[in-house]
Parts: structure tokens; C-alpha cells; sequence
């Protein structure tokens, strides 16, 4: 019987890596759903959106259509700004740095968790973000809480970006992640917080293979 997962945590914790690799070892469908709160926010600093103006937001937000396409090579999920790959410019520091202030407006949510819960409506889904066994599926089968050591994190992180931009720095990295931690778990709507039914998995000394063995176990129990 195919399931929901749902995997949410702290920033740069690996949530992505391990829900690309469950949902290819089970063949279930991975949505990075922060994908979406980052394509909102490029749609909202191209077009120069003030989204502390409420009806701002609410008329920018009609103008927004996400979806998720396959990539014909990796067969991995991309996500489309109004029929645009935008999957590798949200990565940018640019966007990691307003994406937690437009994530906290309540209009931007409702609009992200009501396509997040039609992608669920089809079971055998992994998705991972903020909020997803708390407020998009609380009634997920299998929810995992994702931690790892701040500095493992950063390193991490700092890793992935520097490829695409040489000129960043560990300590803008950093702050980036404390930031979007701060504010999203002290914001009013859907703040993080763990799940009361959810398992811990603390990957800071697992390495990808037995974080995936952990994971395939807990699916089968
Ligand atoms: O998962 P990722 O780090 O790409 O998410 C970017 C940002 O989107 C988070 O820092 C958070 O502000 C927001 N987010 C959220 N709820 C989710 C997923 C992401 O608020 N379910």
C-alpha cells in the first residue's frame, strides 16, 4: 500500500537528499515543497511586489502558476514559474534570503499548502518542508523530523552553492540558515515544530546509504 512521507526539519539538515532518494527506492513521487515558497518569492522580487501590502500579494498570487514537470534525464522533479524551469534560480542566495519573510505571509501559505495537499491527494508521495506533518498532512503515515549538527550543516550547504558561486562565503551561508531558522520557527502561521507523532532522524554521523537504510525500514513497519 503506498503512503504518505512526510519529512520536515531545520534548514540544510539533508531533508531533499533523502526524500529524493526514498522516493527513488520506492518509486514514489518526490515535491520539494520549498520549492514553492523560493518560485514565489523570484516571482515577487522580479516583479517588484511590496508583500507587506496584503492585496498586493493577493493579486501577484493569481498571477503565479507552479507546477512540477519530470526532467527527461534524471526523471527527477523540477518546478515551473509560469511554464519557466526555475528550479536552478531559486537555489540562489538572492532568493534564500527573503524566501522566510514571504513564507511567513499568511496568503502565500494558503495558496502553497492547497496545491500541496491536491499533490497528496495521490498516495505514494514524499514530501518534505516546514510544515507538512503538522498543517499539510497531518494524518501522514510516516513523518520524520530531520536535525544534524549546526557545523555539518553549513559545511554542507556552503558545498552546494559554491559550485554555482565561487564568490560566496562560509559566513554568509551561516547566517542565512540562522536567519531562515529564526524566523521560521518564530512566525504565527504554521511555525516548524516537530510533529508529536513524528521520528527523529539526526543524520550528522549517518552517511546517505544509512540514512536511506533507516528510512526503508521505518516505511515497512
Ligand atoms: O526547504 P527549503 O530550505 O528550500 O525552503 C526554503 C524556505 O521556504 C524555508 O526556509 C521556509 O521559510 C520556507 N518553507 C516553509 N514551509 C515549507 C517549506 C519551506 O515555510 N513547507
Amino acid at each position: 500500500k503506498k503512503i504518505i512521507v512526510a519529512i520536515d526539519g531545520w534548514s540544510s539538515c539533508g531533508k531533499s537528499t533523502l526524500a529524493r532518494q526514498m522516493a527513488k527506492a520506492l518509486g514514489y513521487i518526490y515535491i520539494d515543497s520549498g520549492a514553492m515558497y523560493r518560485a514565489i518569492t523570484l516571482y515577487f522580487l522580479r516583479n517588484h511586489i511590496n508583500w507587506e501590502n496584503s492585496k498586493e500579494v493577493e493579486k501577484a498570487l493569481k498571477n503565479i502558476e507552479l507546477d512540477f514537470r519530470p526532467n527527461d534525464q534524471t526523471a527527477q522533479n523540477e518546478i515551473y514559474l509560469n511554464d519557466e524551469n526555475v528550479e536552478y534560480l531559486i537555489r540562489d542566495l538572492v532568493v534564500a534570503e527573503k524566501v522566510s519573510d514571504v513564507a511567513a505571509i499568511q496568503e502565500v501559505r494558503a495558496f502553497a499548502v492547497a496545491q500541496q495537499q491536491k499533490l497528496g491527494k495521490k498516495k505514494g508521495i514524499i514530501m518534505d518542508g516546514r510544515d507538512i506533518g503538522t498543517v499539510v498532512f497531518p494524518k501522514a503515515e510516516l513523518k520524520l523530523f530531520m536535525t544534524a549538527d549546526n557545523v555539518v550543516r553549513i559545511e554542507r550547504r556552503f558545498k552546494e552553492l559554491v559550485e554555482k558561486n565561487p564568490n560566496i562565503t562560509i559566513k554568509e551561508v551561516a547566517e542565512n540558515i540562522q536567519m531562515r531558522d529564526y524566523i521560521d520557527s518564530n512566525r504565527a502561521i504554521s511555525p516548524l515544530r516537530q510533529a508529536k507523532d513524528a521520528i527523529v532522524l539526526d543524520n550528522t554521523n549517518l552517511t546517505p546509504e544509512e540514512q536511506l537504510k533507516k528510512s526503508l525500514k521505518l516505511v515497512k513497519e
